[in-house]
């Protein structure tokens, strides 16, 4: 199936799933207002600390790429929310819609080519500024016009549509998994036999490079569910 499609997927359920169905009218289960531009900018942020660029700080230090890479799929998050929430609120089509007019951005097609090589941190840095922007601008939006500038940042930091989709579903197993299992009342295990949750994830994940995104949740529950019942 189409990459861009489940990872709309994929974050309209967790979204449901941690917030309720109201989300896609920009509130919490409890009535509390979300705001995934915020959410988008504050994470851009966190994408330049990635870099030394405090000038009363050693400059030298070498970029943080890994880390990078991190923040630009936890900003992808937050953008699909906000596309997701845009088309609802707006009626601007349905998910399968909103999946072929992202697919159809012009800049959309490089992000087939496998691609490891990351662009200068100028380079970076100018397009995540380009993309807290875009989020911190008043009404009219387009939201189209962030993802094209974040599909352009998804090659600046040597990542590809195929790199992306692993990582991005990875992060959202993980995460849905959580909510399943008690994350918000602190019941959850985060360590499994010595290893932390992510890592145990990242290694079943890596083991089959076609495994379907459930598949990866039921090898986690299987796990999972024995360190419960000591
Ligand atoms: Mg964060
Ligand atoms: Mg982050």
């Amino acid at each position: 199936m189409d990459k861009i499609l489940l990872m709309l997927q994929l974050q309209l359920q967790l979204n449901d799933a941690t917030n309720g169905e109201k989300w896609r009218n920009g509130k919490t289960k409890t009535g509390n207002p979300i705001n995934w531009k915020r959410c988008i900018y504050m994470e851009c942020a966190e994408m330049i600390d990635s870099f030394s660029w405090k000038h009363w700080k050693n400059l030298n230090q070498a970029p943080d790429w890994a880390n990078l890479q991190i923040e630009v799929v936890d900003v992808w998050h937050f953008i699909i929310s906000l596309a997701l929430e845009e088309y609802a609120k707006e009626m601007k089509g349905e998910i399968e819609e909103l999946a072929l007019n992202l697919s159809a951005l012009s800049n959309f097609a490089a992000l087939h080519n496998k691609n490891v090589q990351h662009g200068t941190q100028n380079e970076i840095i100018t397009k995540v500024e380009n993309i807290m922007l875009l989020a911190l601008q008043k009404e009219p939006f387009e939201i189209e016009e962030i993802v094209a500038e974040f599909f352009d940042l998804v090659l600046l930091s040597g990542l590809d549509l195929d790199t992306l989709y692993r990582l991005y579903v990875g992060k959202n197993i993980l995460n849905q998994f959580r909510q399943d299992h008690g994350y918000k009342d602190g019941s959850y295990i985060k360590e499994w036999d010595g290893q932390e949750d992510n890592v145990v994830m990242k290694r079943l994940w890596d083991e089959d490079a076609d495994m379907q995104p459930e598949v990866l949740y039921k090898k986690m529950a299987k796990i999972y569910l024995p360190l419960t019942q000591r």
